[in-house]
């Protein structure tokens, strides 16, 4: 269980992990634009032109994932296709799609349902993608007729099949975390050590940033620069938030987002933002959008939780 470890003044309570990396001696910094936030790559100890090197290289391989795990954009991909078949015909998806799929699952069930990677078809409807956001949600109607039924997404043998209309892929909750995975692999690859990948605020890093460890930042995301905490961590670590601050639009002063209750097909209104360390970023990713839709999963790994801000502000869990 969750326990009140601090209560801040309210203007300090609501947190987001950020990079506030320092620049080193030797650091080389490059941002790209992926999956919708900016990436932003820093590795250290290593001569510029290897540095720019490896980066490219990930960043490369973060867009093919991007391109692979998509439902947005016009350029066909697996994942659309799946969601257009009819329900219960069985459907070879590639290996990686297969691979993240069956995390998932596997969150989804260890998460009580909180977790659902068939939400597409209500994420589409909500429209959180576009830019701008809509300004009002849709109707209620609307949202009942979108949630599909809970574990709707099944395998049969080596295939995947779909039991209903309403159930579409959606790795929204999931790929960006399998994507910085994937470039810290190609990084490593490349002969980096030492290297921090920040999607937005969903990070892995590995090595030391010089003879230091590195240094992350928590902010307070409802005011954008302010620090509210620092940790210092080396070796391999994967640390993601999930928030209600992200992509959101305020109506008849509510506040709507992306993170939605695969039971109403609301968006799930418990926590302000959920940090999850864990093994990798793609269970830290699928983790902290779980925890954020129910705060006390039966089952959790232990080892997953950083910390939560909840609805009234309290902080819950601690930092290191
Ligand atoms: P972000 O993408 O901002 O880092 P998350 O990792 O929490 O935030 O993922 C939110 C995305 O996950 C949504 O945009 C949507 O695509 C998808 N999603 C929304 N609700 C859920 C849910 N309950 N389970 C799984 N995926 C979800
Ligand atoms: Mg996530």
């Amino acid at each position: 269980m969750y326990s009140p470890l601090l209560r801040l003044p309210r203007s300090l309570l609501f947190t987001l992990l950020l990079l506030t990396a320092c620049s080193g001696p030797s650091d080389v910094h490059e941002t790209r634009f992926l999956m919708g936030t900016l990436v932003d790559y820093t590795v250290s100890g290593v001569d510029q032109d290897k540095a720019e090197q490896a980066i490219s290289a990930a960043a490369d391989e973060m867009q093919r994932i991007e391109d692979t795990f998509t439902i947005y954009g016009d350029q066909p991909n697996a994942v659309k296709a799946f969601n257009k078949e009819p329900p219960n015909t069985p459907v070879t998806l590639p290996d990686e799609v297969s691979y993240v799929l069956g995390i998932a699952l596997h969150v989804q069930q260890q998460s009580g349902g909180a977790f659902d990677p068939a939400l597409g078809g209500l994420n589409l409807l909500w429209g959180f993608s576009l830019d701008p956001p809509p300004a009002s949600p849709p109707s209620a109607d609307a949202i009942r007729a979108a949630v599909p039924p809970s574990h709707c997404i099944r395998r049969s043998g080596a295939q995947w099949l779909r039991t209903d209309r309403r159930c579409q892929l959606d790795f929204g909750g999931i790929a960006k975390g399998y994507a910085i995975d994937r470039g810290i692999e190609v990084l490593r690859q490349h002969g980096i050590t030492n290297a921090i990948i920040n999607a937005g605020g969903d990070l892995r890093l590995i090595g030391s940033h010089g003879k230091r460890p590195w240094r992350i930042g928590i902010r307070d995301p409802r005011k954008p620069g302010g620090v509210l905490a620092e940790l210092d961590l080396k070796g391999d670590k994967s640390i993601v938030t999930s928030g209600d601050y992200e992509r959101f639009f305020i109506y008849q002063g509510k506040r709507y987002h992306h993170i939605l209750s695969p039971k109403t097909g609301w968006p799930a209104m418990q926590n302000q933002s959920t940090t999850v360390m864990a093994p990798s970023a793609m269970l830290a990713d699928a983790w902290s959008t779980a925890l954020f839709v129910n705060a006390t999963p039966p089952e959790r790994p232990s080892s997953v939780l950083l910390m939560r801000v909840d609805k009234a502000g309290h902080i819950h869990g601690k930092l290191q």
